[in-house]
């Protein structure tokens, strides 16, 4: 199984035995309830603690994440409801839980709830595996990397060996990876987690998260806490991600490489400065990248001068869509400023790559910067 390549997995991630006259991917369950007759146990009881929509997705899911081995997945509503799941089924009053300074940007607001709660909340960034400074007698170490958006990577065997030592439990977010890209727990962390709002389903339609651990007591809280909070993913989201799943592969050989091209061309334009991008050697992030991830990502992230000449560029684009969020098969790019919180500068741009024809995209691109900078 784990010898298979990452497309022939992706195609098959998750779907039952074949069986006559039913179709290869049964189609969503719609189900507050499932006849239940005697004592409530089983698989599916209530539709709030089961569905077998969801547990195809999981088995799908858990493949990716760790081929041919035994995890467990859990499917969440968002990624915030899966990231939320790990740190407060984990996280007690009195505990330290440490953060990176520069991930994403509702991290803020899980601080400030963490710490209404009684938990001590510590930061750093995550370039320079700055974290490790912070760690002493925390209980749970969150990374995020790729850093969204400074596209910073951090060292995970390393910081995971310094936690574990001390007793740290370890999260990775690897929603920038995906499970093609980076595979978490084969780097030593305990949960691997994810927004599959982005690479994982592509499309730019459908929100929903994951959860995947080896460790069945950690799965246990993290599906007490889906239980209690009841961020549980509608049927139809978990059916339309699990379809998603089988050109994941495609999708992401194809972002990624118009990704580095991309880059390569940027990196040479004398309108664009602190070009980012993983899987450039030239990056400050490639060294550790190279050792952990297995592809680097659809995200390229870059500064024009300032807000005018961003905007310009964004308004010059034709190909690619000015909006939030990133993974998805049409090129986004946006003015990250524009929402506050980043420390980034006015003419940062989060350039999420699509997987347009490589040549197409260069040029739309190469033509709005002109436009942008016309007269300057
Ligand atoms: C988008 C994102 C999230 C939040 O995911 P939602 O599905 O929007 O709740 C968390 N972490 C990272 C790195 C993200 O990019």
């Amino acid at each position: 199984m784990s010898t298979q390549g990452d497309g022939t997995r992706a195609v098959r991630a998750g779907l039952p035995e074949p069986q006559q006259y039913e179709p290869t991917l049964p189609g969503p369950v719609f189900a507050a309830h499932f006849h239940l007759s005697g004592e409530p146990t089983g698989p599916y009881t209530y539709g709030r603690d089961g569905n077998p929509t969801w547990t195809r997705l999981e088995q799908a899911i858990g493949e990716l994440e760790a081929p041919g081995e035994d995890v467990e997945t859990t499917v969440f509503a968002s990624g915030m409801a899966a990231i939320s799941a790990v740190l407060f089924s984990q996280a007690r009053s009195g505990d330290a839980v440490v953060l990176p300074d520069d991930g994403y940007q509702a991290l803020p607001l899980l601080r400030e709830q963490l710490e209404a709660y009684g938990v001590e909340v510590r930061t750093a960034p995550t370039g320079g595996d700055a974290q490790l400074a912070v760690l002493e007698g925390a209980k749970l170490l969150w990374l995020e990397t790729p850093s969204n958006p400074g596209l910073d990577v951090c060292d995970v065997r390393r910081l995971v060996e310094a936690a574990h030592a001390g007793g740290t439990l370890v999260a990775v977010d690897n929603t920038l990876a995906t499970p093609l890209g980076q595979r978490p727990l084969e780097l030593g962390a305990d949960f691997s987690v994810a927004s599959d709002t982005k690479g994982m389903t592509g499309h730019g339609d459908v929100l929903l998260g994951h959860v995947t651990c080896r460790n069945p007591e950690l799965t246990a809280g993290v599906r007490r806490w889906r239980k209690i909070a009841g961020a549980i993913p509608g049927p139809m989201e978990a059916w339309l991600a699990h379809r998603s799943l089988a050109t994941l592969e495609l999708r992401i050989e194809r972002q990624c490489a118009n990704a580095l091209v991309l880059a390569e061309v940027l990196a040479k334009h004398q309108a664009v400065s602190g070009l980012r991008y993983p899987g450039l050697p030239t990056d400050p992030s490639y060294a550790n990248a190279v050792r952990q991830m297995r592809r680097f990502g659809s995200v390229v992230s870059f500064v024009l001068a300032d807000r005018e000449t961003a905007e310009r560029f964004l308004a010059a684009l034709r190909l690619v869509e000015d909006a939030t969020s990133f993974g998805g098969v049409r090129s986004t790019a946006e003015r990250r400023g524009r929402w506050g919180g980043d420390s980034v500068p006015e003419g940062f741009i989060r350039f999420s790559v699509g997987a347009e024809n490589p040549a197409d995209l260069v040029a739309d691109v190469e033509q709005a910067l002109a436009a942008a900078t016309a007269g300057s």
